[in-house]
């Protein structure tokens, strides 16, 4: 075929195919053009999950009749006018192509008023072909019709979801524009039933309850940060609530939704060792920067952004999401208006009870600048930048909530938990999940000073696994070595074990390789470091004491010291708790020494 220019058609079908993939991202281009026209109620219908019809009205300014057909033309926009503005971006919209693109692959009618004008116009697009401007009733505001998605270019008819996928993304993406945007009135009406509704009224709180439900909603854990000119606001989930996916993890990046960020790569790391493996957090969190530090103009969907300063940007959701998370987390203590050993007193209960209480973190943006960088400092988790103390009380305060006080061993009951007392009351132990926590902190320390003690087997243990096991453990035997395991394959599906880590000298070697083979997950990024940890909690947790074994009061006491020395003895890797605190208060109060409630 000769070399020849494509049709105007054709050439701006295949445009709109970056910005206009499916009904939710016609939804995505039309809210966000109604929020920059200063709206402030915005009313979504959609029929057959916006294959037939999305109709989007705003009370917003409006268009005049004069740039209706402007409006439509691909590259007309009122938000930008040479590319040095692009880093001076305060509105969504700048690349002037979404009614364009809408236009050019469905029926598309625009009626628009504008303050202080008599009548409003309608200009209407069908598949890229501009009719003429007639003049007629409206509202101020612009509703945006747009009928038969792809009705011309039906092979994108076909890459569409199931109508129920389909709404679901439309639901998702208004529920969250709702939550970044909680002063906007937003309506989806959904065939004639309307399916979400939010009243415009600035509470965030509820309109969480919307996106995730009213339960979870009730758990989340609100972010309050500011740190040279950037701001982080928004909710997360406290370690115990978790998905098998991070689709729960929503950036906006100044009152933009980015869905492809490494900010997410930063929230991960700030529950560093405090989620199961494969396990991740719910957020929702806002952050406000400097429009000169983000390039917005990476992605034609503007779903990505670029940071001038990566770093400082990652490092502050890190630490901002980590101290947030660390102030919700005390050792789960017994809500004191139950029954100490009832039946409904689980660990959950007392998390759940403590979330709703009020801590430093609600008290606003100041008080979530207190010393807690030392806490972060002392925690196990590499990429914090260690942070001189700030000298305000609450520090103690939190250092302590962090830290163990030392503590007197009473004993061991039920061949399971060892019984300690505290200067504020009891302690009940799980030896196995402590003992976890103290050796996947000295495993890492080790690790992370490159010097794992190794310690060679008098006899090279042969070890055989099934032969899905073979291939993981294969794959895992450089970085086993970093850990201080000496494996080599020694046939088919057979490995032999040369040295193990000296820290579970005199332990089976065959249990340590079977640890790390069986429950083994699929990582979505496997990023080195995470996989390296992940490794290593899974073998201490193989090898830490069972529950069930009777320990000498030698062996109680080691446990319990090694513990203290924890930098998060309060969880164990996985992130279930390791002890239980029966405050000297809580126990007045069942005793009925004190102001009974
Ligand atoms: P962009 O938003 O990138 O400027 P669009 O193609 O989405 O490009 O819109 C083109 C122009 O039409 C906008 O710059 C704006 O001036 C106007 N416009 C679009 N939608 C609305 C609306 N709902 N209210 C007021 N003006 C609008
Ligand atoms: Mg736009």
């Amino acid at each position: 075929m000769p070399i020849h220019l494509l049709a105007p058609e054709v050439a701006s079908q295949i445009a709109a195919g970056e910005v206009v993939e499916r009904p939710a991202s016609v939804v995505k281009e039309l809210v966000e053009n109604a929020l920059d026209a200063g709206a402030r109620s915005i009313t979504v219908t959609i029929q057959d999950a916006g294959r037939s019809l999305i109709e989007i009205a705003d009370d917003g300014a409006g268009i005049p009749a004069g740039e209706l057909s402007l409006a439509v033309e691909r590259h007309a926009t009122s938000k930008l006018i040479n590319a040095n503005d692009l880093f001076q971006i305060h509105t969504l919209g700048f690349r002037g192509e979404a009614l364009a693109s809408i236009g050019s692959v469905s029926r598309l009618s625009i009626t628009s008023r504008v303050k202080n004008t008599d009548a409003g116009a309608r200009v209407r697009v069908e598949g890229g072909i501009t009719g003429r401007i007639e003049p007629i009733g409206a509202p101020v505001g612009t509703t945006v019709r747009v009928e038969e998605l792809f009705f011309n270019v039906p092979a994108r008819l076909k890459f569409l979801k199931q109508d129920l996928t389909e709404r679901r993304a439309i639901d998702g993406f208004l529920a969250r524009y709702a939550l970044a945007y909680p002063a906007v009135r937003f309506k989806l009406i959904d065939g004639s039933t309307p399916s979400l509704q939010t009243a415009g009224d600035g509470d965030r709180r509820t309109i969480l309850a919307t996106l995730y439900g009213v339960e979870v909603a009730k758990q989340m854990l609100e972010v309050l940060a500011e740190d040279e000119g950037m701001s982080l606001t928004g909710y997360i989930s406290p370690a115990s609530l978790t998905r098998s996916n991070r689709k729960e993890i929503t950036f906006f990046i100044n009152g933009r939704w980015v869905s492809d960020t490494p900010l997410t790569q930063a929230l991960l790391q700030s529950y560093h060792t405090l989620l199961m493996v494969g396990r991740y957090p719910m957020a929702a969190l806002f952050l406000e920067i400097d429009p000169s530090e983000v390039d917005v103009n990476v992605h034609p969907a503007k779903a990505e952004v670029r940071f001038k300063n990566q770093d400082r940007v990652f490092s502050f959701v890190q630490r901002s999401a980590r101290r947030a998370l660390l102030a919700y987390s005390p050792v789960p203590a017994l809500p004191s208006t139950q029954q100490p050993w009832g039946g409904n007193s689980s660990s959950a209960g007392g998390w759940a009870a403590f979330s709703n209480e009020k801590t430093p973190q609600s008290q606003g943006p100041t008080s979530s600048t207190i010393g807690l960088e030392w806490a972060l400092a002392h925690d196990d988790f590499e990429s914090t930048p260690v942070e001189t103390p700030a000298a305000q009380p609450e520090e103690n305060q939190l250092a302590a909530r962090l830290h163990l006080p030392i503590m007197r061993l009473i004993g061991q009951i039920g061949s399971t938990y060892l019984i300690a007392e505290g200067p504020d009351g009891l302690y009940l132990i799980d030896q196995h999940a402590a003992h976890e926590r103290v050796l996947f902190e000295k495993l890492m320390a080790q690790h992370e000073q490159k010097n794992i003690p190794a310690q060679s087997l008098l006899t090279p243990q042969v070890v055989q696994v099934p032969p899905v096991s073979a291939k993981i453990l294969e794959e895992q035997i450089p970085i086993l070595e970093h850990f201080g395991f000496h494996v080599e394959a020694f046939g088919p599906n057979t490995f032999q074990v040369r040295a193990m880590p000296a820290i579970f000298a005199n332990t089976d070697p065959a249990n340590a390789l079977h640890a790390l083979v069986e429950d083994f997950e699929e990582d979505e990024t496997p990023l080195q470091n995470e996989i390296e940890s992940k490794i290593a909690a899974r073998v201490c947790k193989r090898m830490a004491v069972k529950a069930g074994k009777s320990l000498s009061s030698e062996e109680q006491r080691a446990l319990l010291t090694d513990l203290e020395n924890c930098n998060s003895p309060r969880t164990c890797p996985h992130g279930r708790p390791t002890m239980i605190h029966l405050s000297v208060d809580m126990l007045e109060r069942q005793f009925g020494r004190k102001g009974a409630r």
